[in-house]
């Protein structure tokens, strides 16, 4: 939320603090207009403007009686400075790291000097914020800092660049900057990559990674060390299922550094895994961002035994799409996450039932699932029926495709609840029909039925122009392949108009299945969406290196019997692809017959469409939806309309600004 959305930020902040993390950091903190991230919504602390902000967040986590620390951050060449038009500043001159018509340009020595003063005077703001521990920051090369040491960005030929001494010379003056500003009344923490994760392309740990850690090592009160870039310090579960994956790159720094504390992150869900760490000396301190997103209340339910009550992150990356939309933060296992200060919603607390007694949810997939335990918590006696053998719906079915194990989690924490509960009652094997919902006599009704993806072709780009499917074709969807019904072994090409992530996880299914796969989508690579989830260069890879054929930029016009024929998006060519089968990743339809029906007889208290019935989406809106209905039923008129939130409106009403 960062400086878009101060007292949501503040909000979300408390709630960490609040379920017991001893320090809670801000994300990174923009120093300087010549940093500016906009249009990302990160922290902001360019003048004295900005206290009053992070002062709302320091007052908040100090409420709850945690340490608050800031990340003070210049990007250099990483800044795209959109909104300020400022220079770009870089050791060298320089592309920018986007795709923009800018350059960066090399800083002179006032520009150092500047720099430096900047650092220094955002340090002082910090600690007049109420911080108790500030970061020097070099790390996820998208940091100036750490920018001056990496060779291929610093070709310099004076005291800053050169040999590895010279590169780190700015950030020992940062170090020694911030230690002379603020060293008495604060905290002076480094967070440094020690891998760029490049082999011998780049900084490794093994190499100037430990050197730079052996030069610096006295310098800061706190090490705080992972490996960069944020892709590879961020790795979803679908390619790298080890939590604690950075731990063979940090290990040695404890042993350098001796007694100062070392703090570390990967992915950390298991009190096993990180007591494990601090026994081993690979860290004194346990960080965690993402494991603290899915569950605010980690460190309390750890210190009160509650350990099967923890909702494990399940390392989908859903939160940093989030940051990379630009959008308020949200996450698939913790629906709360971000409606803090907006709904004012509490991940461990809800208001207890209103006058009603029972409520059928129909449907055990991620929204009923979800519904299902929030109106049990607030006190329902709440039946749950499944059509099917098994509770999970779509996280069931898509956590058996290769990568996506870890997604389990969205149900087995539910499911964990949900059973030892005396208010509820789960039944599998047990379709309703509107009969049957009248028969069971409950009067509030929940319809989590989900959607089904569609078989006849179309889709976002097919809808103009929907494709000729021939009677003999062999069509299959992606229900299909998951419920086990796959086509004879043979040539197989999925057309992927839904362009998200589902269709390379099939591919690479198919190919560890035997079958020779090609995927066609109209979009210009494989899997576009999950660039957001920081994933989309490591999909394409793989299917590449798995054999897959791939045909971007084309368009679905006809299947045959043996083919299909796609036309280039810009030209229009059209070509055949052979194929024994064809797989179709286009569109779902929502599942809402008994909805309907029951709609039609109009005798029921509630009924709620909720999930991927009322709106195709994520497994993270599926949740939503569900934890969103179940706050919602019998609650305060003024909370019913589910669109009115608080926002963080422009004042107008006085002129705040000098
Ligand atoms: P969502 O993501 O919205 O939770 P899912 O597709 O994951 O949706 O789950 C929907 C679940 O609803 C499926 O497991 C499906 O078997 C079940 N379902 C669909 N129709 C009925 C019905 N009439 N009675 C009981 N369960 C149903
Ligand atoms: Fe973990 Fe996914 Fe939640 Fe992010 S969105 S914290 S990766 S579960």
């Amino acid at each position: 939320m960062g400086h878009v959305r101060p007292r949501a930020e503040a909000a979300n902040r408390a709630m960490k603090a609040e379920g017991g993390w001893a320090v809670v950091s801000t994300q990174e903190a923009e120093i300087h207009p010549t940093s500016d991230l906009s249009p990302f919504a990160e922290n902001r602390i360019w003048d004295a403007r900005d206290i009053p902000a992070l002062r709302l967040i320091t007052d908040a986590v100090h409420d709850k009686g945690s340490l608050a620390a800031i990340e003070l951050v210049h990007n250099g060449n990483h800044a795209q400075n959109l909104l300020t038009r400022g220079p770009i500043f870089a050791p060298s001159d320089m592309s920018l790291s986007y795709a923009l018509p800018k350059q960066a340009r090399a800083m002179d020595k006032s520009d150092i000097r500047d720099f430096r003063r900047w650092h220094r005077d955002a340090a002082l703001r910090a600690r007049d914020a109420g911080f108790d521990i500030i970061y020097v920051y070099a790390g996820h090369n998208m940091t100036l800092a750490q920018h001056f040491m990496l060779p291929h960005m610093n070709q310099r030929s004076d005291e800053y660049g050169g040999s590895l001494e010279n590169r780190v010379r700015l950030t020992r003056e940062l170090l020694e900057d911030t230690r002379e500003a603020v060293g008495d009344d604060c905290a002076v923490a480094f967070r440094f990559a020690v891998d760029e994760m490049l082999g011998a392309d780049g900084m490794q740990a093994a190499e100037e990674g430990r050197a730079v850690v052996e030069m610096l090592k006295d310098l800061p009160d706190l090490w705080d060390v992972n490996v960069c870039e944020w892709a590879n310090d961020s790795m979803t579960t679908r390619f790298q299922p080890q939590d604690g994956y950075q731990n063979d790159y940090i290990s040695f720094v404890k042993k350098v550094v001796g007694d100062k504390p070392v703090v570390g992150v990967g992915r950390l869900t298991s009190p096993d895994l990180m007591v494990s760490m601090v026994r081993k000396g690979i860290v004194d301190l346990i960080g965690a961002a993402r494991p603290s997103i899915a569950d605010p209340f980690l460190p309390k339910k750890i210190e009160e035994g509650r350990i099967d009550e923890i909702r494990e992150c399940i390392g989908c990356n859903i939160c940093v799409s989030a940051d990379t939309q630009g959008v308020p933060i949200r996450c698939t296992q913790n629906p709360t996450m971000g409606e803090e200060w907006r709904r004012g919603w509490h991940p461990e607390k809800i208001a207890p039932k209103g006058r009603e007694e029972a409520a059928l949810v129909v449907g055990g997939g991620p929204a009923g699932l979800e519904c299902a335990l929030q109106l049990a918590r607030r006190g329902y006696a709440v039946t749950l029926a499944e059509a099917g053998p098994e509770l999970g719906g779509r996280v069931t079915r898509e956590s058996a495709l290769p990568g996506l194990g870890a997604w389990k989690r969205v149900a087995d924490y539910r499911l964990n609840e949900l059973r030892q509960r005396g208010n509820v009652d789960l039944f599998t094997d047990s379709p309703l029909d509107a009969d049957a919902v009248a028969e069971l006599g409950i009067p509030n009704v929940f319809i989590a039925t989900g959607a089904k993806w569609r078989r006849d072709g179309i889709g976002r780009t097919t809808l103009r122009s929907p494709p000729r499917i021939a009677p003999d074709a062999s069509i299959y969807t992606p229900d299909d392949i998951m419920a086990g019904h796959l086509p004879p072994k043979g040539r197989i090409a999925i057309y992927d108009d839904d362009q998200i992530y589902i269709a390379g996880v099939l591919a690479e299914k198919l190919v560890q299945e035997g079958y020779e796969v090609s995927l066609i989508t109209p979009g210009l690579m494989v899997s576009t969406w999950t660039d957001l989830t920081l994933e989309q260069h490591r999909v394409q890879s793989r299917l590449i290196e798995m054999g897959v054929s791939l045909h971007v930029t084309r368009q679905l016009t006809a299947v045959d019997a043996g083919s299909m024929r796609v036309a280039c998006t810009y030209s229009g060519r059209e070509e055949d692809i052979p194929c024994d089968a064809a797989l179709l990743v286009t569109e779902r339809h929502r599942e809402t017959a008994l909805y309907e029906a029951l709609k039609a007889r109009g005798d029921l208290t509630t009924l709620d469409l909720i999930g991927d019935a009322a709106m195709p989406a994520l497994i993270a809106d599926a949740v939503y939806h569900g934890h969103l209905a179940a706050r919602s039923f019998e609650a305060d008129p003024a909370e019913v309309d589910r669109n009115l939130f608080r926002r963080e409106i422009t004042d107008l009403s006085e002129e705040t600004q000098p």
